[in-house]
């Protein structure tokens, strides 16, 4: 299933997409999904984010060929960080380049989000936690993080995580091929099935640290490849049996 979050005539709704039409359901789909008759087509609406996230965590390196292009040992554990929840944009929106960075890269990368409340959740329930999988573009001002040391700068700033284009609710995350394309042009092409730490473990360990709410997100890193974006640029994030994230930079 396909769960979409939508704004039409400035009313924001979720909705399962059914090919061209979207069903409009009652409540956020953490609370359960209640679909009324009612049907929009999917081309009149302006595409949210699907997620209301408390916290976005991401993942440092977490792909097997990402640690060799980078010359890099396998971490022994995972390296987490957060983006703000004001850095969301959805589907078709544009990524602003600040004027105060340099090089602004792409990183394509499978995200999660929440269903549930959870607290140290062992990797064998993890699956119940959550509510579906979709694209995330974990935008970076690479000349900051180099800077910096640390990397709340260089990943916060507004427009700088793009998700969606909508959550796939019954896909399996081990074994789907993950791609961007730079004005077309592939970029990266690798696979999940090439994740150091797999995604239930990750889960687990993150709810070992914090409480994870529902709309939370979890980015789980991206592949090798990743490369510089200019003004005008268009990029795509896309995954195997999810959906295709189109932006723009501007
Ligand atoms: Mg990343």
């Amino acid at each position: 299933m396909r769960l979409i979050h939508f704004s039409h005539n400035r009313k924001e709704y979720w909705g399962i997409l059914e090919e061209k039409n979207i069903r409009i359901i009652r409540e956020e789909p953490s609370r359960g999904i209640k679909p009324v008759s009612k049907k929009i087509p999917v081309d009149c609406v302006k595409f949210l984010p699907p997620a209301k996230p408390t916290k976005i965590v991401l993942i440092g390196l977490n792909y097997k060929d990402h640690a060799r292009e980078l010359n890099m040992a396998l971490p022994k554990e995972p390296l987490i960080f957060l983006k703000p929840s004001t850095s969301l944009i959805g589907h078709n929106d544009a990524i602003t380049y600040p004027s105060s960075v340099r090089q602004l890269d792409y990183e394509a990368e499978l995200a999660i989000v929440i269903k549930k409340e959870g607290k140290n959740i062992k990797p064998k329930d993890v699956r119940k936690y959550i509510l579906g999988f979709t694209c995330l573009n974990d935008v970076t001002a690479r000349d900051l993080q180099r800077r910096d040391g640390q990397w709340t700068r260089a990943k916060s700033f507004d427009t700088f995580c793009p998700l969606g284009p909508w959550l796939e609710t019954g896909v399996s995350p081990k074994d789907l091929r993950i791609r961007s394309y730079l004005n077309g042009k592939l970029r990266q092409d690798s696979n999940t099935s090439e994740f150091i730490f797999p995604y239930d473990y990750l889960v687990s360990f993150i709810s070992k640290i914090m409480t994870l709410n529902p709309g939370d997100v979890i980015s789980t890193g991206t592949p090798s490849g990743i490369g510089a974006m200019e003004r005008g640029d268009t990029i795509e994030i896309e995954i195997e049996g999810i959906a295709k994230l189109v932006n723009y930079i501007k």
